[in-house]
């Protein structure tokens, strides 16, 4: 019999993680907010999300309003963890991607997002932009403690588009960016100069995506060389960087990309089933980066999108740009409606 997904194990996988983490995982305590969303986008994508009582969906809307730094201007946003000291101004600061994975979370769980303070979330967009249009994940007091790279660039075009606020933007100096940083062989590094990456060509053209430019900024010639260098990266299941082993999490970056350049079909999705199947734990659940390895949160997370992507049934559709399910995309597109 062909090896099968074991569903109620990543389920169970799932839930143990918000209940307690293993010592093995002690140094992600600082982004709990990580594991959170792992958890429960990885029931909603296994579409398990009601195996959670109503009171524990409404326990973690709540702690995930907690992570919120409200009427803070440049400083707003979510943090990661609720252990962050209080009464130390400089630690009161929201984080680009925190903030991103704040607001998919509570979609998920369908609350209405109507306790998040947009005006300042937009207002601290704003102030993480980079003159070469690049983003900051934090403004610290000192401008040189910064990270500003392409990751941080996609939370702000998911938070401005979760929020359908894009003042906080500025789209001509953030295309700028995106394509200064496409590398010679046609994809995308986390920056001008930079090595192309599965990772960063994913946040590159979901932010062309979501900014609905990537068919006008990007030329068919570019489009092109962009899906055969991702076609490229599957060997059996997908690598991010040439020479390099398949991973896992490469089936979402990769193949999430694929997806949003129409071109999901032409990869072997046998091949790539077959990959990811090798590296679950049908003991303990969940997924590794490779066969006879370790699961954790983030590989199991990214693979079972990447065998939806598949069209793996029983799976719930996804959304690519958002990394959400279509459940949840469909949800904000109608709290979308009433603002
Ligand atoms: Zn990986």
């Amino acid at each position: 019999m062909p090896p099968q997904l074991a569903t109620k194990k990543h389920a169970k996988y799932f839930q143990r993680l918000l209940q307690v983490v293993p010592s093995r995982l002690a140094d992600h305590d600082y982004a709990r907010l990580a594991i959170a969303f792992f958890a429960i986008s990885g029931l909603d994508i296994l579409n398990c999300l009601n195996d959670l009582s109503k009171e524990t969906k409404l326990e973690a809307i709540e702690w995930i309003y907690r992570l919120q730094v409200t009427g803070a201007g440049a400083r707003s946003g979510f943090q990661p963890s609720t252990m962050i000291p209080k009464d130390v101004p400089k630690y009161q600061c929201g984080h680009l991607a925190m903030t991103y994975l704040g607001l998919v979370t509570l979609l998920i769980l369908e609350d209405d997002l109507s306790r998040v303070d947009r005006k300042s979330i937009i207002e601290a967009v704003r102030a993480s932009q980079n003159a070469d249009g690049s983003f900051a994940a934090v403004i610290m007091d000192s401008k040189n403690e910064n990270e500003s790279d392409m990751r941080f660039l996609y939370c702000a075009c998911c938070i401005s588009s979760i929020l359908n606020d894009w003042s906080g933007v500025d789209k001509m100096r953030t295309i700028d960016y995106i394509l200064n940083s496409i590398s010679y062989d046609g994809a995308m590094g986390q920056g001008p100069g930079l090595e192309s990456h599965g990772g960063s060509t994913f946040c590159a053209v979901a932010s062309l995506f979501l900014m609905n430019e990537l068919h006008n900024v990007l030329t068919n010639d570019q489009l092109n060389r962009l899906r055969r260098w991702c076609l490229m990266k599957q060997d059996s299941g997908f690598h991010g960087r040439p020479g390099k082993p398949a991973d896992t999490c490469y089936s979402f970056w990769v193949g999430a990309t694929l997806q949003m350049l129409d071109v999901n079909g032409f990869s072997d999705p046998n091949e790539h089933r077959a990959f990811l199947l090798k590296t679950q734990d049908n003991i303990t659940g969940g997924l590794a980066k490779c066969a006879n390895s370790h699961p954790d949160p983030l590989h199991t997370y990214l693979g079972i999108c990447g065998l939806s992507l598949l069209g793996e049934s029983g799976l719930c559709i996804l959304n690519a740009a958002f990394n959400i399910s279509d459940r949840a995309y469909k949800h904000l597109l109608k709290l979308h409606e009433v603002w």
